[in-house]
């Protein structure tokens, strides 16, 4: 999603090398030989972080000027004047002239390995036009003559008449190979005629369950985009990607994910390969963020494949991974017309959606989920989905009695009113993808035209949740949208795209301020993943998760909150990413 977005992303990559270093010098210069002056009874730090706008999170000290940390955690918060205790010989004394520090972001969804993996791919992401598009496909598959299938993803949906690009076009770059092209969102799938021949899928074919095969009018013949399940009739036939490559995904997912300052996670579907890869780069000390793993929960299996759910999760207990949550998806996207809605969409009607499980499974499947003390993981986005998988949250703590469960729904683009208190009166996690909550076309050209105005305007709906009493825990999607924390807060306080000036919101009532934003990305996101009593905020005594930024976001205007860089990323106390490159070396966890 957000076409935009990820070109300003992949820019930034660019540009980043070079401004980055300049700040980097200034920061690590000042890196200063200390003496000790070390009172007995303090402990040794390692690390003292001082001169710094210390945005703690902990409401008993909001703000703070230094933090020492020693064996991994944090062992004082306060003034400049009270660190001097806890330097030792060896310490070492970063000067931050003013600059924040935070604790480490948590995104609460993303798909980590598959959005690396994609990185290597024919990566369609920061294309704005259908010209751009097809020439990337075009030298991609030039580039890599030797593979027999060009597969990759990130073409944006508004990019093409009805989000429904046409084989031929595809044809007309690549017809010896077959293609394979996810949309941004994830949802539909763009082939080449020779994919589906190879597939077997012609106007014959039906719409297998869950999803449908867009066709020419008048002739049922397949028109080369697949929706939802139908992507699958040609996905299985695509040579599986190796454990190497897995592992190669991972790596670029925690390389850039920690250079936005992402020190926890929750993958947001896993299946066995993706468990794999993460408790292998745990095992070898190389994951370099803290992982919780939401294990993929099979619609079409119910209730027996509890059993083995438990068995994935037991084999996930690592150093930094844990997989204790199950992802069921309830339904897809409004822009597809495969959201399940209370009231049909307005170009179709009759047709609200169809949701991926009926009432009776999602209820039966939250049930024995909940009892086997998984925290359940939910993907919906239209209002009846939404409904639905709130009554099974419901139902749940009404058989197996009252736990602290900590359940989530992801992306809720259009809650219903009626719904929006049961989050706090539930208990349930919103996980909103606030990147997603402005006026762009994928609003304004899809969406706005098939809901009418009175659904759309009340879409995303932050502010009313969090008013309500309930809790927000961010999350990007990546490799959906941006994997950047700090331009999806950007949107969370100002409802506008994060490269566009100041001006008015879209739908301010869902505004939310600064501090609510950060929580998102911190405090709540420790509390959301279980850890909130040893991470998630600056407080003496939780872990060294820390990030340094090199500006003070209360104090610029929030359309520049987007343009701050993280120069220095700590996990447990050890540099996992600085801008520097070379005057702190990256140490292995
Ligand atoms: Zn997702």
């Amino acid at each position: 999603m957000k076409e935009t977005l990820l070109k300003i992303r992949s820019e930034r990559l660019n540009r980043g090398l070079t401004v980055g270093l300049v700040a980097l010098i200034v920061v690590f210069s000042l890196v200063l030989s200390c003496r000790s002056g070390r009172e007995p009874g303090s402990p040794a730090a390692e690390l003292i972080l001082k001169n710094a706008a210390v945005y703690t999170l902990n409401e008993a000290q909001p703000w703070a000027e230094a933090v020492a940390v020693a064996g991994g955690k944090i062992v004082f918060v306060g003034p400049n004047s009270g660190v001097k205790k806890y330097r030792a010989e060896g310490t070492k004394v970063l000067d931050l002239a003013g600059k924040m520090v935070l604790p480490g972001f948590q995104d609460s969804h993303v798909h980590l390995i598959s959005g690396g993996m994609e990185l290597e791919q024919c990566n369609l992401n920061d294309l704005e036009t259908k010209e751009e598009i097809l020439a990337r496909v075009r030298s991609y598959a030039a580039e890599n003559p030797k593979k027999d299938w060009i597969v990759g993803g990130g073409w944006a949906l508004p990019v093409f008449p009805e989000a429904n690009p046409s084989k031929e076009e595809l044809d007309a770059v690549v017809s010896d190979r077959p293609v394979f092209l996810s949309a941004a969102d994830g949802h539909s799938a763009w082939v080449n005629s020779r994919a589906l021949d190879i597939a077997g899928v012609t106007a014959k074919t039906p719409d297998p369950k869950n999803g449908r095969i867009e066709r020419k009018a008048g002739t049922g013949e397949p028109s080369g985009t697949l929706r939802e399940a139908a992507a699958s009739l040609v996905d299985r036939l695509i040579p599986e990607a190796t454990a190497e490559e897995y592992l190669s995904g991972l790596r670029g997912g925690l390389a850039l994910a920690n250079r936005f300052g992402i020190t926890s996670i929750i993958e947001a579907s896993a299946d066995d390969k993706l468990l794999e890869a993460y408790a292998n780069l745990d095992r070898s000390g190389d994951l370099t963020l803290r992982v919780l793993a939401s294990i993929y929960v099979d619609p079409e299996k119910g209730v027996g494949q509890i059993d083995d759910l438990v068995r994935k999760r037991e084999k996930s207990q690592g150093h930094y991974l844990k997989a204790t949550a199950a992802k069921i998806f309830m339904d897809g996207v409004i822009e597809s017309h495969t959201a399940a809605l209370l009231e049909p969409y307005l170009d179709r009607p009759g047709d609200r959606g169809t949701p991926i499980l009926e009432a009776e499974d999602i209820d039966r499947l939250a049930v024995a989920l909940d009892k086997a003390g998984f925290q359940i993981h939910v993907h919906a986005i239209g209002d009846r989905a939404i409904r639905m998988t709130l009554d099974a949250m419901e139902q749940a703590g009404k058989v197996n009695g009252p736990r602290d469960a900590r359940h989530h729904i992801c992306h809720l683009e259009l809650i219903d009113p009626a719904d929006i208190p049961r989050f706090h009166a539930l208990g349930v996690v919103a996980n909103f993808q606030a990147l997603w909550a402005y006026a762009d076309t994928y609003i304004t050209q899809l969406t706005e035209p098939i809901l009418g105005p009175g659904r759309s305007s009340r879409l995303y709906p932050i502010g009313s949740v969090v008013r309500s009493g309930g809790m927000y825990a961010g999350g990007s999607d990546w490799s959906v949208s941006s994997l950047n924390p700090l331009d999806a807060i950007q949107v969370a306080v100002t409802r506008r795209g994060p490269d566009m000036p100041a001006g008015p919101a879209w739908l301010p009532d869902e505004l939310i301020d600064l501090p609510t934003a950060i929580a998102a990305y911190t405090t709540n996101g420790a509390f959301l993943s279980f850890e909130e009593k040893t991470r998630g905020s600056v407080e003496a005594g939780k872990a060294a998760d820390l990030i340094v930024l090199d500006r003070n976001l209360f104090k610029i205007p929030a359309q520049q909150i987007h343009q701050t860089k993280v120069v220095l990323t700590l996990l447990e106390g050890r540099i996992i990413y600085s801008d520097s490159g070379s005057s702190l070396p990256v140490q292995r966890p």
